[in-house]
């Protein structure tokens, strides 16, 4: 547990969260949304600090992240809860807490970080559950693994505020960012969060600087329409036609057990609905070897990275540069 950064304190010992867009107003002994920010007699406390509840060596390519440092292995680390409530969350037994303890085992920051050294990875994902909740634990780990050679990764459902990713962003190299749907509503009612918020910390990231790449999980019925599929191509489009976007299946799980697994031909549409809308690199994800994974120049099309899931089979960019036509290929190699 830790005093909260990114808080201030109102009348009658309430707080008001500033980290992420729900700007959770906190009275004395509550918590905010996510469940893992309390108020302490007008002290808010981020109580999931240093308890460490989901820890994995991953393929950077499983982040997914497909043109950030290809073929490397990323060191992923969660604490338990999230700002979101998305009905088909695949790790909702760390992301939504069910009690007031939070579930987990203590680290402290340099061992987190010593473990990623141990195991020889490159980079340190936040991710699994929802990393702007635990940001000061992150922000810690952070600053040590830069000081170790090691980059860092937010998987990110984009909800953190300005104030709070400006303060990572230093410390921050890549993020993979949700984006679940272009409809306000779905996000209300499916999600528990809204739009306008996620689409600001897209433009944010690129104002940053930061390297991002997007993922839309299409889920039937809810956003594999062509004009939502075009909305979400077109609004990345517009913020970068580097930024890749990973499509990926959709499987009933949780509490969204009404939609079929997304049909692959959806997926392949998608696809080209991102492709006709400008976008350089558009990733078929969840479906190996049935979809497309690879990355091609997007100059002369040349097979640049051949994956096979979150496999590399070949990986042919050399310099950073398409080694048929000489093309700069977006990210970092
Ligand atoms: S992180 Fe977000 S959900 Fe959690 S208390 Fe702060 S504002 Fe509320
Ligand atoms: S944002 Fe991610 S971790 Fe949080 S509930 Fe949604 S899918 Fe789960
Ligand atoms: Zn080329």
């Amino acid at each position: 547990m830790k005093e909260a950064s990114f808080y201030e304190k109102l009348a009658d010992n309430k707080v008001r969260c500033n980290l992420c867009n729900h700007f959770c107003t906190i009275a004395e002994n509550k918590r905010g949304i996510c469940g893992v920010r309390e108020n302490r007699e007008g002290v808010l406390y981020s109580i999931s600090y240093g308890r460490i509840v989901a820890t994995g060596v991953d393929p950077i390519e499983k982040k997914p992240l497909f043109n950030f440092l290809p073929g490397t292995e990323s060191f992923s680390v969660a604490t338990a809860g999230c700002n979101m409530r998305c009905r088909w969350c695949q790790n909702w037994q760390i992301s939504q807490l069910k009690t007031r303890d939070v579930p987990g085992h203590d680290a402290t920051p340099a061992e987190v970080v010593g473990m990623a050294i141990q195991r020889g990875c490159k980079t340190m994902a936040y991710t699994y559950t929802e990393p702007t909740v635990f940001l000061e634990f992150a922000l810690d780990m952070m600053k040590i693994a830069h000081r170790s050679g090691i980059k860092n990764i937010f998987v990110t459902n984009g909800y953190t505020s300005e104030e709070a990713l400006r303060a990572v962003a230093p410390y921050l190299d890549a993020a993979n960012i949700d984006l679940k749907a272009f409809k306000d509503e779905t996000y209300r009612k499916l999600c528990g969060a809204t739009l306008e918020p996620v689409l600001n910390t897209i433009r944010l990231y690129r104002e940053l600087g930061i390297w991002a790449e997007v993922t839309t999980l299409v889920v039937p019925g809810v956003n594999d329409s062509k004009e939502e599929l075009k909305e979400i191509a077109g609004f990345i489009a517009d913020v970068g036609i580097w930024i890749p976007w990973h499509i990926s299946q959709f499987y009933p799980q949780y509490r969204f057990l009404d939609a079929p697994p997304t049909p692959v031909d959806v997926l392949h549409r998608a696809r080209k609905i991102g492709i006709d809308e400008g976008l350089r690199y558009v990733y078929e994800g969840n479906i190996p070897g049935k979809g497309n994974e690879n990355t091609y120049c997007y100059q002369c099309k040349e097979l640049l990275i051949k994956r096979f899931g979150f496999s590399i089979v070949e990986n042919r960019i050399k310099d950073g540069k398409c080694p048929n036509c000489g093309a700069e290929i977006d990210g970092v190699f």
